[in-house]
């Protein structure tokens, strides 16, 4: 074969290979719209139950950290249709609910894994495929749900003594970064302004807690 033959085959070669389907980041997408939808609707479920356990404090990170999760499917949503894939249905696995330290415990679990492992492979694979969207995706999902592990591991070291917790948590609407206050003016990982965060706060206070527990007692 000509030496002109031989350089033709390696351009055709070459553009063939940066045209192709991002298929490892496509199938990354998936798995990470399945992870958060699952999130979602388990940290949720987490709230619940510390309501129930009357850890309203925990109920309120819950919630925020549920809302913060669909931030974060809908920016792997919005990645994905930047593909042209835009029926994507979101598949929610089964998941334990057990006691609020065991529910801390599994949160912290699994955004460690997801910090750590997942989300930084899933970063390499949209790096060598060069979607812009899924690396920015992933990067936000992978930066806030380090900051959620460092505030479930602060709560389950104090959650004998939930009145030092916040009664408040903010969510970034962009990335899904979590706030205990609103000191910060802004979002140390997309730089939104603060007064776009969204506060979530628990269905109680422990005041309220307290009281009933009280009153309880002075009718019995
Ligand atoms: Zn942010």
């Amino acid at each position: 074969m000509k030496k002109s033959h031989l350089s033709l085959l390696f351009f055709i070669l070459l553009v063939t290979a940066c045209s192709g389907n991002p298929e490892k980041t496509i199938a990354n997408l998936k798995t990470a719209i399945d992870t958060e939808s699952t999130a979602v609707s388990k940290y949720n479920a987490f709230a619940i139950q510390a309501k129930r356990d009357s850890l309203f404090p925990i109920e309120a990170l819950f919630k925020a950290v549920s809302k913060a999760r669909s931030i974060h499917l809908q920016n792997h949503i919005a990645a994905l249709a930047s593909l042209g894939i835009t029926d994507y249905p979101s598949n929610i696995a089964a998941y334990d609910v057990k006691s609020t330290t065991e529910n801390l415990q599994a949160a912290i679990d699994e955004d460690t894994h997801e910090f750590t492992i997942t989300y930084p492979g899933f970063i390499k694979d949209a790096k060598k495929e060069n979607v812009k969207k899924a690396i920015s995706s992933f990067t936000y999902a992978q930066k806030a749900d380090k900051n959620h592990t460092r505030i479930f591991s602060y709560v389950l070291g104090n959650i004998k003594s939930p009145a030092v917790l916040a009664a408040v948590y903010y969510v970034c609407p962009e990335c899904g970064n979590v706030f205990l206050g609103t000191t910060e003016k802004v979002c140390d990982i997309c730089r939104t302004v603060s007064d776009k965060f969204i506060g979530h706060s628990a269905s109680a206070t422990l005041q309220d807690a307290t009281s009933g527990a009280t009153s309880r007692r002075m009718r019995e």
